[in-house]
């Protein structure tokens, strides 16, 4: 299995890639196809590193568009937990293969996920070619009374989906503060530190969450989970949109990072933005994601990225609080070491982008400026993972059916009748 990669552009450079078993075998200007290599020999194309979500839940393509404009807690009552009732574990396979056909689109070869019946989620990754950390998730109702039980299916959970081979990363799931106790979160921090296993979590995503902990346990939720023993480099922490600067550089010392979704957090009006220019003085690892597609409502990375920056320039009123080729490498994961991203070199995971350089959007200005001010995610043309072209010229074989799938679950699960 090798590939071949000949008339690339990288940096305004002329360069050709090959892949070998996975791996980047060669990279440089004069890059000759062998016998047996797939050969993509297209001009005009430019080779770049993929994008990275740090937080979705990838299944919830299936609520897509099933009571936008409402209230949070009104929408979670009267629409979510009722379609979720009815949720079979095939419909999870068959919603996050929608969602990894989306991100296989728009240029994301990894993404960090966090929903139910981790096990299809883990299989859909495997089937759709690319890379993810697969949570199972915890949710106690904040009663340690409910947790013997969930312990052992995470536990069964964790052994199966490290069962889906070497692009899937098991990962520990408690959903928040507010829905896991104090003694199932200490309980999983001993998980991480004794098997080294990743965690993520929501933290800080509203000014209510932040009240109601500083109210329960005395401590602001950065401080409360460092207490528990949950904050170090594999942790990965989603939101973070009320941490004060103290918690900030709490989290930069520990080296644990935080995802922001700034498009859920506009569309769900969590009442400000993510305080980038403090967590950039502090020295926080960033990464960026999109949330579910149910809060965003899409996958796009390359919009997000977008937003990121025009979200931070807008609330500091300074254009250069965040430059673009700074949003591009927290896009790319490249500031966080659990997101483990890789960097395009020899030895290294053939994971890639080729991307139309002859789009409107890309053929006159700034490669950094225009990947984050002017592109969409439709200026992918192959998405690469270990090695394995995903999609070519826009095309990703079996996309009809997973959306005629996906369309006819949806529709039972929200009694949709289009
Ligand atoms: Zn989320």
């Amino acid at each position: 299995m090798s590939l071949a990669v000949t008339a690339a552009a990288l940096d305004g450079e002329g360069v050709g890639l090959r892949a070998e078993d996975g791996l980047i075998a060669e990279l440089g200007p004069a890059v000759e196809p062998r016998p047996g290599d797939e050969v993509i020999e297209d001009d005009g194309l430019l080779l770049c590193p993929p994008m990275i979500n740090g937080h979705t839940h990838a299944a919830m393509t299936l609520f897509r568009g099933f009571g936008d404009d409402m209230m949070l807690m009104e929408w979670l009552r009267t629409r979510i937990w009722p379609a979720e009732a009815k949720l079979e574990p095939e419909d999870v396979y068959w919603g996050t293969r929608l969602a990894c056909l989306e991100m296989i689109r728009s240029g994301t070869t990894k993404f960090v996920d966090m929903y139910w019946h981790g096990t299809e989620v883990a299989r859909a990754v495997k089937d759709a070619g690319l890379r993810a950390m697969v949570s199972s998730v915890l949710i106690d109702d904040n009663n340690p009374a409910n947790a013997p039980g969930l312990r052992d299916q995470v536990l069964a959970s964790l052994d199966e989906v490290a069962h889906f081979g070497p692009r899937v990363t098991p990962t520990l799931g408690p959903h928040a503060i507010y829905t896991v106790s104090s003694e199932s979160l200490e309980w999983l921090a001993g998980l991480v530190e004794n098997r080294e296993i990743p965690l993520t979590i929501h933290l800080s995503e509203t000014e209510g969450e932040v009240s109601d902990c500083v109210e329960a346990y005395g401590k602001r939720p950065a401080d409360y989970l460092d207490g528990l023993g949950l904050l170090g480099p594999k942790i990965v922490l989603a939101h973070g949109v009320w941490l004060d600067r103290k918690e900030l550089d709490l989290i930069a010392e520990r080296r644990a990072t935080v995802v922001t979704n700034p498009a859920a957090n506009m569309k769900l009006a969590v009442g400000r933005a993510f305080p980038y220019p403090e967590a950039r003085h502090s020295g926080v690892p960033l990464a960026l994601g999109t949330d579910g597609a149910s809060s965003n409502s899409n996958l796009d990375m390359f919009e997000e990225v977008k937003l990121f920056a025009l979200l931070q320039k807008h609330t500091s009123g300074d254009p250069s609080t965040l430059p673009a080729a700074e949003a591009l490498a927290i896009a790319r994961g490249q500031r966080s070491a659990a997101l483990e991203a890789t960097p395009l070199a020899v030895g290294e995971p053939a994971d890639f982008l080729l991307l139309r350089g002859s789009d409107p959007e890309l053929s006159v200005g700034d490669p950094d400026a225009d990947l984050v001010y002017a592109a969409g995610g439709s200026v992918v043309d192959t998405t690469v993972v270990g090695g394995h072209v995903l999609m070519r010229g826009r095309q990703v074989p079996g996309a009809e059916e997973i959306v005629e799938e996906v369309r006819s679950r949806a529709r039972r699960l929200t009694d949709r009748r289009s």
